[in-house]
């Protein structure tokens, strides 16, 4: 007998569209306060000046790919200062770190560039379609004409935005008027038009379509941070012992004892940007943003009751408060000892990093001897070494300085531009702005001079002090101890 066929299973489930409602609160404020500062300093960063002289470019955040530079006001970091760059990352990893032990998904709720530009994309929708229901109307309606210009209007809207975006990105690694004006006429290098077209399709796709669905099934950051939490972590919440059951003013009125402060209004899912019911617990797919708390306190004030049947709360604070206590403020909550350790380790690399930056030497030296030969032997028993030094100096307009010998008793050292006639134990150069100096020196040492550690040392000429050094290597031939 043939086994009946196996029920089929189907691990997809399609996306239901969220048609968020407008809400008004603190949460909601905040949000707009988030979405106006993020976006403003993302879009108008590449246009702010910063006068560095006339050796260096004026944008005030550049990364200047062509000359291996990047300039933050009046930072300036060098490729071999890439421990800087490095050292700001591992602070903003600790400082998310730092937010989610503090206050749980706060960066989720408020300042991933997903939530900010999904928001923006939603006070589109509701800029051209109305508010929920309006947008739930034309939704499931035919494609008529109306349908099609709103449809039309919208996307060229999002498409505005999601190339206002890519061309935003860009402006970081060029002078961002000349670069307009480049890419404009197509003078702009192939690499432009491709990272904006790029930048373009994802911010339309992901901020305009996918929205939510990136937050759950796409990022791994909202998986790390549920392995984090835990019941000291403050989260959005529904106080189920308060509010359930769940049941209209009048049942309340008839069984206040069995019905909680829950009308069951629907008006936090309603709101939610990634319509998720809070009142099914804690989920990888709320983000933490407030927004149900806004919307159930206004029906809570409504209804007369107390606000606060959906909270910013830890667990740890609800059990509590279920068993009649207090809520402990926010703050205390986000005072604990994790986040003491995150905020201690964050600010002493923040420390490390300014002290770094603070004592860095503007002009530095590297020496490459030659290995081939090592040494040579002149007919006047002097033996001589070759050394290429480089010389940098990492500041916005030219630096005088000098190279002298430390070590090796008697040796004088000169360059092809001076001679041997000239050799001394100080060299003097200028090197020119942002710029880094190479020059072949040439290192003789009496007669019998044997093997030995020597340092060059760098010196600044000018008013500002700096300098470095660099130990290095003589060789000489062996000394003949048959004699
Ligand atoms: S908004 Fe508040 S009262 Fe309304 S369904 Fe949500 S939790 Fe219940
Ligand atoms: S459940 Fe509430 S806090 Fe969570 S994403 Fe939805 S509106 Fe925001």
């Amino acid at each position: 007998m043939l086994s009946p066929e196996p029920a089929k299973v189907s691990y997809y489930e399609k996306r239901k569209a969220v048609f968020p409602k407008v809400v008004s609160g603190p949460f909601r404020r905040f949000k707009w306060l988030m979405l106006v500062v993020t976006l403003g300093i993302y879009y108008l960063t590449p246009w702010l000046r910063w006068d560095r002289g006339p050796y260096a470019p004026d944008q005030a955040v550049l990364v200047d790919l062509a000359n291996r530079r990047f300039y933050m006001f009046s930072i300036e970091i060098w490729p071999h200062e890439f421990y800087f760059v490095a050292g700001l990352l591992i602070m903003a990893g600790i400082g998310l770190f730092l937010i989610t032990s503090a206050f749980g998904r706060a960066w989720c709720g408020y300042s991933c560039p997903q939530t900010i530009w999904t928001d923006l994309f939603q006070h589109v929708d509701r800029l051209i379609d109305g508010d929920r229901n309006a947008q739930l109307k034309l939704e499931a309606g035919p494609w008529n004409a109306a349908k099609l210009f709103k449809r039309g209007l919208k996307w060229s809207i999002y498409l505005a935005i999601s190339f206002w975006t890519g061309g935003a990105w860009i402006m970081y690694f060029a002078d961002a008027p000349t670069l307009t004006v480049d890419f404009w006429t197509g003078q702009a290098a192939p690499v432009a038009y491709a990272t904006v077209a790029v930048l373009t399709a994802t911010t339309f796709i992901f901020g305009g379509f996918m929205r939510e669905q990136v937050c759950i099934y796409m990022c791994p950051w909202p998986r790390i941070q549920t392995a984090m939490l835990d019941e000291k972590s403050l989260i959005v919440t529904y106080k189920d012992w308060r509010g359930e059951q769940r049941g209209s003013v009048k049942a309340k009125e008839r069984q206040p004892d069995v019905i909680g402060d829950c009308v069951d209004c629907n008006q936090c899912v309603a709101v939610c940007p990634t319509g998720y019911d809070i009142r099914n617990g804690p989920d990888i797919a709320c983000i933490t943003c407030g927004l149900c708390i806004d919307a159930c306190d206004k029906v809570m004030v409504q209804l007369d009751r107390p606000r606060g049947l959906i909270d910013y709360a830890t667990l740890e604070d609800c059990e509590h408060e279920r068993a009649g206590g207090q809520r402990r403020s926010i703050l205390k909550t986000a005072l604990h000892w994790r986040t003491l350790a995150y905020f201690g380790v964050w600010a002493a690399i923040g420390a490390g990093l300014l002290f770094a930056l603070g004592t860095r030497t503007r002009i530095d030296l590297s020496v490459a001897k030659d290995r081939n030969p090592p040494f040579m032997l002149l007919s006047n028993g002097e033996v001589r070494n070759d050394y290429t030094i480089k010389l940098r100096n990492m500041e916005a307009r030219p630096r005088p300085m000098s190279v002298t010998l430390e070590g090796l008793p008697g040796a004088v050292m000169w360059t092809d531009e001076m001679g041997r006639e000239s050799a001394s134990r100080e060299l003097q150069f200028t090197v020119a702005p942002d710029q880094t100096k190479p020059v072949r020196v040439y290192v003789v040492a009496p007669q019998g001079t044997e093997e030995e550690e020597f340092t060059f040392v760098l010196a600044a000429r000018d008013r500002e002090a700096g300098g470095d050094r660099a130990e290095t290597r003589f060789d000489a031939p062996e000394e003949d101890h048959d004699e």
